[in-house]
């Protein structure tokens, strides 16, 4: 067994497993991934699937990938497969570990029947509104269904003929026979099994009866010698439910059920039923649509998956409900990036400028580095020539004060080109500016100061337009404009941000640009990390923004 990471502060549930491995209650630790194949992956199953995966590799144990397939109404193939893509993507591996709680139906359906034979559960059948009616509340113990008492051998009979699809969907169910006075409204005899005509993703029609997620959950950990079942905290109530299954069965092994708080972040949602609807009802373009909090989202976002991992560490565990803030999320998305992105030159709004002293048919070969955080990244030659593109919002006819950039008689550095000088500003008919003309100072050669010592105030960027390759570039932004788009009244639809997508279809990339593949993430100098979509077409590619190099909204929420 390798030693667990030092790490200078460990959260609890890694306390708790250093008690039990130093006690000899266990000898390893496994974990499991569990989610239900009804949805993408969001943000707040990476918080889960860091935890889970990360104690594996600390501890030298494993984690199990089991798909919690209990439910065949809501379930699908695609969905498995897109959560096992997106793990990998995060960087994680469960090896031969793949399982499904569907795999454990025949023995979990054995367990049932040992607890009728030991008088421990019964069929109901009441319906599902009668049961919920007759469960009491907290003031009040529920009341016993006129069920409970049914002979054993009786519910033998029907539990078999409930199987063998004898009763319609809901006609019957199957119930604990534990405490209908327990405080704990989740042990007053919960219900165990539902009938489901219904098509399973894995199982067919070999079932008509499915089991309940709480009666499933802890004897599939036990099945796979679990150690340590870390669930979110709204679990904590069926924690009881989930030992008495364990002390009321023949199970193999003792998981023991922690719980965590859930991940929250501002600005966004993170429930899928609400993911699912955005998706549904096209307020989004798809599960993967860059504004989505999901991982396939994030990834098409251009998120390096080191981030999400960094600030899962960041933010850690506790059993604290809080909600973090998104910019920390991009924050982490930026430490990464500006580490890893290459630098390029992109012209989002294009003015063209024309240096009416450089030669017309001169092309300059300037060197520019690829990333000034990493030397090692080298450098790349960008075409330098007479016509070139800036973008618009680097020049200004009547600049006010403090504005250093271009505008009419002053100059400016172009990054690894020249100092230039805008003389003249060429109009349409309508008034708007179609061209710059300026000169260049060809003893500036690489953005470098001239002999006299001269400087300038500014830095822009800019492109060749003979070489340059037209692209679109998606501005993404958040997706909902207030904070907490689930509190208050109304609908979290009602805080759509309604600037969430700008698209520039007249972008003019610097041309190595052409040889980033599908999903690499770059920095566009001054502009931010703009990420390659599928969307795009080598004539043609499309870029979406990752983030800006600033946090845009903190600037913004401190001048209100
Ligand atoms: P949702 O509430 O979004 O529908 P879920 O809990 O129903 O999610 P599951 O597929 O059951 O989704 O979740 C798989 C695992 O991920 C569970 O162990 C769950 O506790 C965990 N998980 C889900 N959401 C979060 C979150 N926001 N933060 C941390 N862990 C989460
Ligand atoms: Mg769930």
């Amino acid at each position: 067994m390798t030693e667990p990471a030092t790490t200078t502060s460990k959260d609890f549930i890694r306390e708790i497993i250093d008690e039990d491995l130093a006690s000899g209650k266990h000898s390893g630790t496994v974990t499991r991934f569990p989610p239900e194949p009804n949805g993408y992956l969001h943000l707040g199953h990476a918080k889960s699937i860091c935890l889970n995966f990360g104690i594996a590799q600390e501890y030298g144990g494993r984690c199990h990938l089991r798909f919690d397939d209990t439910n065949p109404t809501k379930e699908e193939v695609e969905y498995v497969e897109s959560i096992k893509t997106d793990i990998r993507w995060l960087g994680f591996d469960w090896g031969e570990h793949l399982y499904f709680a569907s795999d454990y139906f025949e023995q979990l359906y054995d367990w049932a029947v040992s607890l009728i034979r030991e008088g421990k559960a019964y069929v109901d059948d009441q319906t599902a509104d009668e049961i919920r009616k007759t469960r009491g509340d907290l003031q009040t113990p529920g009341t016993a269904s006129p069920f409970r008492e049914r002979p054993v051998e009786e519910n033998l009979d029907l539990f078999a003929r409930m199987r063998a699809g004898e009763f319609g969907d809901g006609e019957k169910v199957l119930r604990a026979k534990i405490d209908m006075a327990h405080p704990n409204l989740n042990l007053r005899d919960p219900v165990l099994y539902r009938i489901l005509h219904a098509e399973h993703h894995r199982t067919g029609d070999a079932w008509c009866l499915y089991p309940m997620y709480d009666y499933t959950h802890g004897q599939s950990d036990a099945l796979e010698h679990i150690t340590h079942s870390l669930c979110t905290l709204e679990f904590e109530n069926h924690r009881p439910l989930y030992d008495w299954f364990l002390e009321n069965l023949p199970v193999p092994s003792r998981p023991r059920q922690i719980e965590f708080s859930r991940l929250n972040l501002t600005y966004t949602v993170m429930s899928k039923r609400k993911l699912l609807q955005l998706v549904n009802e096209k307020y989004v373009s798809g599960w993967d649509d860059p504004r989505m909090p999901t991982l396939s989202g994030v990834r098409r976002r251009g998120y390096p998956p080191e981030a999400l991992r960094n600030f899962c560490k960041t933010i850690g565990i506790t059993k604290f409900e809080s909600t973090n803030d998104f910019a920390l999320l991009e924050a982490a998305v930026r430490e990464v990036l500006n580490r890893t992105a290459p630098r390029y030159m992109a012209v989002l709004d294009p003015i063209k400028v024309v240096l009416t002293n450089y030669p017309a048919d001169q092309v300059e070969e300037m060197e520019a580095m690829n990333n000034p955080e990493d030397p090692a990244a080298g450098s790349r030659l960008v075409p330098f020539s007479r016509e070139l593109y800036i973008d618009r919002e680097d020049f200004m006819e009547v600049p006010p004060p403090k504005y250093f950039r271009l505008s009419p008689g002053t100059e400016v550095r172009l990054r690894s080109g020249y100092f230039i000088r805008c003389h003249e500003v060429v109009k349409d008919a309508a008034g708007e500016i179609i061209e710059l003309h300026c000169t260049y100072d060809p003893e500036t050669r690489s953005g470098s100061n001239p002999p006299d010592g001269r400087k300038v105030k500014a830095t822009i960027h800019w492109v060749s337009a003979a070489h340059a390759i037209d692209a679109e570039v998606r501005l993404y932004d958040r997706l909902f404009a207030a904070e907490f788009p689930d509190r208050g009244e109304g609908s979290f639809l009602d805080h759509l941000n309604p600037d969430s997508l700008k698209v520039l279809s007249n972008a003019k990339l610097e041309r190595n640009l052409a040889a980033i593949a599908v999903g690499e993430t770059v920095q566009f100098e001054r502009l931010g990390y703009f990420c390659a979509d599928p969307d795009g077409t080598p004539d043609r590619p499309v870029f979406n923004r990752t983030v800006g190099l600033k946090d845009a909204w903190a600037k913004a929420k401190g001048q209100s």
